[in-house]
């Protein structure tokens, strides 16, 4: 569900013009929708309504200033992978103690940061970095409130760049070893263990891995209770995933929230969820425009001004978009296969191949649909591309929540030596 639907024959965000919001910020333009970010936020909110929790969102789905200060004033906590997005989260005013830091490389900086500010929790994922810690907390004269990121060895089922639950990926401890690492968590001055987190991937549509994943950590605790532990936190992670095209049906934050109570029982914890994709991915749309249609050895190439550097889902991970004109086609319209490529130096720079579009020429605008969670944020500067700008939609007015760099902003942190010029 979200709010991008056409209105007198041009693709609208809520009650804007996608043609209005391009003639004022160029293209290509990422644009959001207020109402379906505080859409999905409700509806997970009102799933867990019966449940002590906290909606900790993952800001690296999408860390726009504009985005998380919409979500925060819903009462959104969220959920960091470094201390860049734990600034940015303050800055959009999320309170610290509902920030929960996740990651597993994390700096010695980064962990000094998150006790200045007395986070949530750290969620842990590895012995060494318990450590680090534990040390930098002593010095500091504090204890670190800690959850172990176990990895429960659960085949989640979704793209293989994008799934992170089994005994081959990197994140977290082993569930099997979660046992020792509590009992060395417990041995050490500058933690304080008070819950346990899972998160298997990304995208997922069925919740039986969720299931697996959860019911083990959920017997975790019984385990630590009885040993002494004083676990009263459950972090299950994000994860749910969102249809990108017609017929995809992923299971409803309803059917997730009712098997998450089922699992929880009479636990009693404070359950955490850090929900990226679910929130933002239908929320936003990157805008672009045909800068040529190329006729070549029997293809038809659209050529627009959007590369992967300004959506890398595609070339990343085969990520399907939802291309839709902004002009409305006519319902007898004639699809033809293009492939949609973008101007970038790469083979890869190609977001659809044979894909059914009605006819395009140069200077028309088309929007990719779901493009609001790991859109903007993977994008870079490369081909000294500026980084896309973005907006933010609510009701009849918009804002630019992201202006376009300047060629000298884009160069500004750039010099050459010295010595070229001999000084
Ligand atoms: C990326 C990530 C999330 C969010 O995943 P979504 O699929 O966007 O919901 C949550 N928790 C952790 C630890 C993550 O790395």
């Amino acid at each position: 569900m979200h709010h991008f639907a056409y209105r007198s024959g041009v693709l609208h965000c809520e009650g804007v013009s996608l043609e209005a919001i391009a003639a004022e910020l160029g293209t290509p333009t990422y644009v959001y929708s207020d109402a379906t970010l505080r859409r999905h936020y409700k509806v997970l909110a009102d799933a867990f309504a019966d449940v002590r929790h906290l909606i900790a969102y993952a800001v690296k789905a999408n860390s726009n200033l504009g985005v998380i200060a919409t979500l925060a004033s819903l009462g959104a906590g969220a959920d960091v992978v470094s201390g860049g997005e734990m600034l940015r989260a303050m800055k959009a005013g999320v309170p610290a103690s509902r920030i929960v830091f996740s990651g597993v490389g994390k700096s010695a900086d980064e962990i000094a940061l998150g006790l200045t500010h007395g986070i949530h929790q750290f969620n842990v994922e590895s012995l060494p970095e318990l450590e680090r810690i534990s040390s930098i907390a002593v010095k500091m004269g504090k204890r670190a409130p800690i959850a172990f990121r176990v990895n429960p060895h659960v085949d989640a089922g979704g793209h293989a760049h994008i799934s992170t639950g089994s005994a081959e990926h990197k994140f977290g401890i082993a569930w099997h070893e979660a046992d020792a690492a509590y009992d060395a968590a417990r041995s050490l001055p500058g933690i304080e263990p008070v819950g346990i987190a899972v998160h298997i991937g990304s995208q997922i549509f069925r919740v039986a891995p969720f299931k697996e994943a959860w019911t083990k950590v959920a017997n975790l605790v019984r385990g630590l209770r009885a040993r002494g532990f004083a676990i009263s936190r459950l972090d299950f992670g994000g994860g749910l995933g969102v249809p990108y095209k017609p017929g995809d049906d992923p299971d409803s934050p309803a059917v997730y929230a009712a098997q998450a109570r089922e699992v929880l029982g009479d636990l009693g914890v404070e359950l955490i969820l850090e929900p990226g994709r679910l929130i933002a991915g239908n929320a936003g749309v990157m805008m672009s425009r045909v800068e040529y249609v190329k006729e070549r050895d029997g293809r038809t190439f659209v050529i627009l001004d959007s590369g992967m550097n300004d959506l890398i889902r595609p070339a990343l991970y085969s990520a399907h978009h939802e291309v839709l004109p902004v002009r409305e086609p006519a319902p007898d319209a004639p699809l033809a296969p293009v492939d949609l490529v973008g101007p970038v130096c790469e083979s890869t720079d190609r977001f659809a191949k044979d894909r059914p579009m009605p006819p395009m020429k140069a200077g028309d605008l088309v929007a990719f649909m779901t493009a609001g969670a790991y859109g903007a944020t993977l994008s870079s500067q490369y081909n000294t591309r500026p980084l896309v700008a973005e907006a933010l939609v609510r009701g009849d007015a918009w804002a630019v929540v992201r202006r376009r760099p300047s060629f000298e902003d884009m160069i500004a942190l750039e010099g050459a030596p010295d010595w070229i010029s001999g000084g």
